[in-house]
């Protein structure tokens, strides 16, 4: 089962030849949760192959334009594809209220409704559930209302050997109680476990955490993570910028990294200022050697 995020922009503020503002799209079999909307995200999605009907989710991290710009033109593109069902997008409210007349000027004839979803930029609340995955919001530190998002696959059943059902002559009934993890005994002998079950993979999780000062409150929200994503718009030497901005040097997104004991760090919305990103890389992996400068159209798998 596919879960993996595709970077479609990785710049901070401007777009740029080679990156454009932030958005990702994570791939969970095959239904695509978009995240973040920057100028440029349909064009990206057309590069990168990804199907616009499958797209029902969009969490917005918060009201920047390098956030958002690209939001009312992929609504409006929906619309011409001719789109019935619902768009459920998770942001700030204000969204709602700056989206509508856009909506009702540019968009008249909608066949489908976009329904806005105000998220909780005070505390980690879960905003979204399916039989494969939670997403739950929590409070970012920025100039503005903003939240980063924990994608946490489920828990699978596991699966029952086929060998197993012909052997001990299982039932519909018995093979429901031993998925629940009910012993079997033939002839008052345990049977093993592994000789009925296949064990499930470990659930998996990604953590988007765009844009930010160093925030280590969401540390105990976003632990043990497997794929984290933090932004990295500065290097160690503008500090002070990082700071000013409310946004994060390489070496502040290894630590956070480092404390929630993620399993890998990938780093994006860079500012423009370096043409050579490796110091950034290089400053984070003295703290955390598992990180990673991403690209726009890089996928990531997600793996324990
Ligand atoms: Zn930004
Ligand atoms: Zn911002």
């Amino acid at each position: 089962m596919t879960f993996s995020v595709t970077i479609l922009g990785s710049n901070s503020a401007l777009p740029t030849t080679k990156r454009y503002p932030t958005a990702q799209v994570l791939n969970v079999s095959e239904r695509f949760f978009l995240i973040d909307c920057g100028e440029g995200t349909q064009l990206q999605l057309r590069s990168n192959k990804i199907k616009f009907s499958r797209i029902n989710n969009i969490f917005i991290s918060h009201l920047h334009g390098d956030h958002v710009f690209g939001l009312i033109g992929l609504i409006s593109t929906f619309g011409l594809l001719g789109r019935t069902n619902d768009l459920h997008i998770y942001a700030h409210k204000d969204l709602e209220e700056i989206l509508k007349p856009q909506i009702n000027y540019f968009c008249k004839d909608l066949k489908f409704t976009p329904v806005f979803h105000y998220l909780n930029t005070k505390e980690p609340e879960q905003i979204f559930e399916n039989k494969t995955v939670t997403v739950t919001s929590f409070p970012l530190k920025h100039r503005v209302p903003t939240c980063g998002f924990l994608f946490r696959e489920k828990q699978k059943e596991p699966n029952i050997r086929k060998e197993a059902i012909s052997k001990y002559d299982l039932s519909i009934a018995d093979i429901v109680r031993i998925k629940k993890g009910e012993p079997l005994y033939v002839d008052n002998v345990l049977v093993p476990e592994e000789e009925l079950l296949i064990t499930p993979p470990p659930p998996r999780s990604y953590a988007f955490c765009s844009d930010t000062g160093y925030n280590p409150s969401m540390i105990p929200v976003i632990k043990n993570v497997d794929l984290l994503y933090h932004e990295a718009t500065f290097a160690e030497e503008h500090q002070d910028l990082a700071k000013k901005t409310t946004h994060s040097t390489a070496r502040q997104a290894a630590t956070i990294a480092k404390e929630a004991n993620a399993g890998k760090l990938i780093l994006g919305h860079f500012s423009s200022r370096y043409d050579d990103l490796s110091i950034l890389e290089k400053e984070a992996k003295e703290i955390f050697p598992e990180t990673y400068i991403v690209n726009d159209g890089d996928v990531w798998n997600v793996e324990t």
